[in-house]
């Protein structure tokens, strides 16, 4: 491969914020961008081209969740690293979509207030992340408000996320006593509210501050003191290869709003964060960034993302090789050759044309409903498919009939191609086979039927049946109808298989108890 095009593949890093909304996300974000030169200060996103400032930041836009908006990937270089965030929204947003995201990086950084801990969201986010075995590293935020004791939080990651921890860093004090972090990796003391000259303090051998400092008669620092003697006794070790299998998380403090900690985090994560990763195709065959080849997979479809021109983008994460516009590509799934004149590359709302690209790196296709969710595309001779991007367990049902029954073959026509498209899930009741469509988050449905009614011209009535848990069947040859009840519905999956939806968890254990013959078992 050409020396260049290695150089530029493995300088990329690509990973997700994954975080509960509200814990710091957007403000950590503009951060990071701001740190790389992307935006001139927080709040203010740059198109990269023009020079000129965007009227909305992607804060805004995110707050106003319009479906029509994406601000999905953000690049920026720092340290001669060329970093990629891709957005994973906040719950409101929620969808599979979200999910996906997640098969599209290589690390991911999980943000968490000092006061709340671990929340649903960031819970959800964290077993897909774990299930991928991808580094996961954690920032503690919000360290200038008063919390949870911080071994506290750190025996809370270990229990209720069951992954090791080693704290990269300790807060000295916190809330309006915030005096600063002691940090463990770089063997300095950085100070809160203190001028860049003045703000790292040296530590002597024995891990005490080396230097006469107000700090070192305060109970706070004392406090510290002790909790890392703790730390260094009966911790965990610092160990790279756990960080890299993903089963030890390196933990950091700070402040996102003060923009305290943050760059001390970035330039130590940038340390560890993964380069590109291989993919494996369906045949088990390692595809490696390196490669040669240009090769891709589809991870995401955004409709509407401009109003006025009702266009398509496939998201592709680059597996392997350069891309290059103008060049032609193949659809593995159809075998169809396309010449790629229109890509685009991300920076918040701001969109431009993208020349070359790498692997590690995301790209948007202008998609005239060319492509679905898991499609792989390569560029070379090798016809080959990535493996299929996994199906996660929706949480939310609506049954869904077209207004005009004159309309139905549109209807019909609309939901395959969503369905296909990723954008929701399709099942059905057994003899009637009613319309029931499947999310793991309310705006997918909001989605779905602002499309439907904008690109098929079909207006849908949704009749929510609410949250349910839905299970999978092993042995389906021993399900009965007899087996459904009030509390247990018995559908179809869009493949023919036999689901139950449970209307909680507690009637998913009364029908376990009850059945004990039948296995259940339950998607990502
Ligand atoms: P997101 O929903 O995760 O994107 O969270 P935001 O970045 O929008 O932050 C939610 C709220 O927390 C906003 O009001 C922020 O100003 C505030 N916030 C974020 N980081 C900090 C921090 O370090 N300290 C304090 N006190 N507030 C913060």
């Amino acid at each position: 491969m050409d020396l260049n095009v290695k150089e530029e593949i493995l300088k990329r890093r690509t990973f997700a914020i994954i975080s509960h909304p509200d814990a710091g996300k957007t403000t950590i974000t503009e951060k990071l961008l701001y740190f790389g030169g992307a935006i001139r200060d927080a709040g203010t996103v740059k198109g990269k081209k023009s020079g000129k400032f965007a009227t909305s930041d992607w804060m805004e836009i995110e707050k106003q969740r319009g479906i029509s908006v994406t601000s999905s990937v953000m690049q920026f270089d720092f340290n001669d690293c060329r970093i990629n965030i891709l957005d994973t929204p906040g719950h409101q947003d929620f969808s599979e979509d979200t999910y996906r995201t997640l098969m599209a990086v290589d690390s991911a950084v999980m943000i968490i207030d000092v006061a709340k801990g671990i929340e649903v969201q960031t819970l959800k986010l964290f077993k897909v992340c774990r299930m991928r075995g991808i580094p996961i590293f954690t920032f503690i935020n919000k360290l200038d408000r008063q919390g949870k004791e911080p071994l506290e939080l750190m025996e809370e990651l270990e229990e209720v996320l069951g992954i090791q921890s080693y704290a990269m860093n300790w807060p000295i004090g916190m809330g309006k006593e915030f005096l600063g972090i002691y940090d463990r990796f770089n063997n300095r003391i950085e100070q809160f509210r203190t001028e860049e000259k003045d703000r790292y303090l040296p530590l002597d051998e024995d891990g005490e501050l080396a230097v006469d400092h107000s700090m070192k008669i305060t109970s706070y620092y004392k406090e510290a003191m002790e909790d890392i003697k703790l730390l260094n006794e009966a911790g965990n070790e610092f160990d790279k290869d756990k960080i890299q299998n993903g089963e030890l998380t390196p933990v950091f403090f700070g402040s996102a709003l003060t923009n305290f900690g943050v760059q001390t985090f970035l330039e130590t994560y940038l340390q560890f964060a993964p380069a590109p990763q291989p993919r494996i195709t369906e045949d088990d065959q390692e595809v490696n960034p390196i490669d040669n080849d240009f090769s891709g997979f589809v991870f995401k479809i955004q409709a509407n993302m401009n109003p006025a021109h009702r266009d398509r983008i496939a998201f592709v994460r680059i597996v392997s090789g350069k891309f290059e516009r103008g060049m032609n590509i193949t659809q593995t799934r159809t075998g169809k050759s396309i010449k790629v004149t229109q890509s685009t590359q991300f920076l918040a709302d701001d969109r431009e044309t993208v020349e070359t690209a790498f692997a590690g790196d995301i790209i948007g296709l202008y998609d005239t409903g060319n492509y679905q969710i898991g499609d792989t595309v390569v560029g070379g001779k090798k016809n080959f498919l990535f493996e299929k991007l996994p199906q996660f367990t929706p949480e939310l049902f609506m049954k869904v009939t077209a207004k005009n029954v004159m309309k139905s073959k549109h209807f019909h026509k609309g939901i395959l191609q969503l369905v296909q498209e990723g954008a929701i899930q399709y099942y059905k009741t057994l003899h009637t086979e009613e319309v029931i469509l499947g999310a793991v988050g309310q705006l997918q449905f909001e989605v779905f039927e602002h499309r439907m009614k904008n690109e098929y011209n079909v207006d849908v009535r949704m009749d929510s049946i609410g949250s349910k848990v839905a299970r999978w069947i092993e042995n389906e040859e021993d399900v009965k109808e007899s087996m459904t009840g009030p509390r247990s519905m018995l559908v179809k999956d869009r493949y023919d298989r036999y689901v139950f939806l449970f209307e909680n968890d507690f009637a998913t254990r009364w029908f376990q108890d009850k059945y004990e013959h039948i296995k259940l078992f339950n998607l990502l």
